[in-house]
C-alpha cells in the first residue's frame, strides 16, 4: 500500500475573560499573572486549534463533535488531555501525526519566553513535532484591541488510505 499524506487545518479564538480567577493556559502552559481566556474548558486556543487540525487531517470531524461545549463533564477541562484523546482517535483510525505548525495571533503576553515549553508539552502529547509561532495583529481588529487570542494550526498525518 502506498503511503498517503493528508493535511488538516485548525482555527480557534477565545475572548479574554472578566473573571480575575481565570488562568491563561496556552499550549498546555499556564501563564501566571496574565488575564485568562473565557470558554467552557480551560480555553486553551492553541490546544484546540491543534486538535481540530489533527482531527481534520484524519477525516474525523471537529473538536465540537468529540468534546461538546454543552457537556458538563468538560467544564474547565484540561485541553491538553482532550488533545491526547483526539490523538488516540487519530491513531486508532490508522493515521500517524507527522508534524503540526501553529501561528498564535495576539498582542500580549509575549509567547517567546514560554515557546519551548509549549512546543515540548504539545509535541509529547501529539507524538510528533509541534511548533508554535507568535504573531501580533498590529493593533488591527478585535485581536489588535486585545479582546482575545486566536490560533491557526496546520497538521500533517500519514497512513495507508
Ligand atoms: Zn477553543
Amino acid at each position: 500500500m502506498p503511503l498517503t499524506v493528508r493535511v488538516g487545518q485548525g482555527f480557534d479564538v477565545h475572548p479574554f475573560s472578566d473573571d480575575p480567577d481565570r488562568r491563561l493556559v496556552l499550549g498546555g502552559v499556564v501563564f501566571d499573572g496574565e488575564v485568562g481566556l473565557a470558554g467552557h474548558s480551560d480555553a486553551d486556543a492553541i490546544a484546540h486549534a491543534v486538535t481540530d487540525a489533527l482531527l481534520g487531517a484524519a477525516g474525523l470531524g471537529d473538536i465540537g463533535q468529540h468534546f461538546p461545549d454543552t457537556d458538563p463533564a468538560l467544564a474547565g477541562a484540561d485541553s491538553v488531555e482532550l488533545l491526547r484523546r483526539a490523538v488516540a482517535a487519530v491513531r486508532a483510525a490508522g493515521w500517524s501525526p507527522g508534524n503540526v505548525d501553529c501561528t498564535v495571533v495576539l498582542e500580549a503576553p509575549k509567547l517567546a519566553p514560554r515557546r519551548a515549553e509549549m512546543e515540548e508539552r504539545l509535541s509529547e502529547v501529539v507524538g510528533a513535532p509541534v511548533t508554535v509561532k507568535g504573531k501580533r495583529a498590529e493593533g488591527l481588529g478585535a485581536i489588535g484591541r486585545r479582546e482575545g487570542i486566536a490560533c491557526f494550526a496546520v497538521a500533517l498525518v500519514t497512513g495507508e488510505d
